[in-house]
């Protein structure tokens, strides 16, 4: 079946990510159907691990309200478009993950390159531009049309459920006097420093 979320719910999402675009798309259509599976978070039950943090992450963010704020968002970065999600009250999980085919277009040589060119800030012909615009609303449109099963396979979590985030320590850095949390702190020589000192002190 094609994409069932509501236009205002797709509305909020491209306001919230700044723009329409494939990655979004992608990004929408995990996020329906972790609605559907989940439901939408209210008070930090529903905890997702992001593996991308490319345009689709900000859907999950803007509709099933696991934000990295919040700490029920956890990015680890394996390149891969997929999530796992997991909710606390039933122990329910599950990760969902797209193919390379879905992603890229990888194949798609002349998408890459116009891609690449604007990316570069090199700017487009009029010709250019037509065709790339004409590409990204047809890959857009594609994703939304595809059944969801099309775009991703539904597998098991390969991480345990997160632990809640346990309320730390705020301390002061000795060289630069910041405030940081403790579990992000380095201790050299009995003083206290943050990760950015310690780095300095340790290239010295
Ligand atoms: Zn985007
Ligand atoms: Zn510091």
């Amino acid at each position: 079946m094609a994409c069932t979320l509501s236009q205002q719910d797709i509305e909020r999402a491209v306001f919230y990510h700044g723009h329409m675009c494939p990655g979004l798309t992608l990004g929408l259509r995990a996020a329906e159907w972790a609605l559907e599976e989940f439901g939408r978070d209210g008070d930090e039950d529903i905890v997702c691990i992001s593996e991308t943090d490319m345009c689709a992450v900000d859907a999950i963010q803007a509709l099933v309200g696991c934000t990295l704020g919040k700490g029920n968002l956890i990015f680890r970065d394996t390149g891969k478009i997929a999530f796992s999600f997991y909710r606390r009250s039933d122990g329910k999980a599950a990760r969902i993950v797209s193919s390379a085919a879905m992603i890229g277009g990888a194949k798609d040589g002349l998408r890459r390159q116009l891609l690449q060119k604007q990316r570069d800030g090199i700017a487009l012909s009029l010709e250019e531009a037509v065709l790339s615009s004409k590409m990204h609303k047809e890959n857009v449109a594609r994703l939304f049309s595809l059944p969801f099963e099309a775009i991703y396979s539904v597998k098991e979590p390969c991480w345990e459920l997160p632990r809640r985030a346990r309320l730390m320590e705020t301390l002061t850095c000795a060289c630069c006097g910041e405030g940081v949390m403790e579990s992000r702190a380095r201790l050299l020589h009995g003083k206290t420093y943050c990760q950015t000192c310690f780095k300095k002190l340790d290239d010295r």
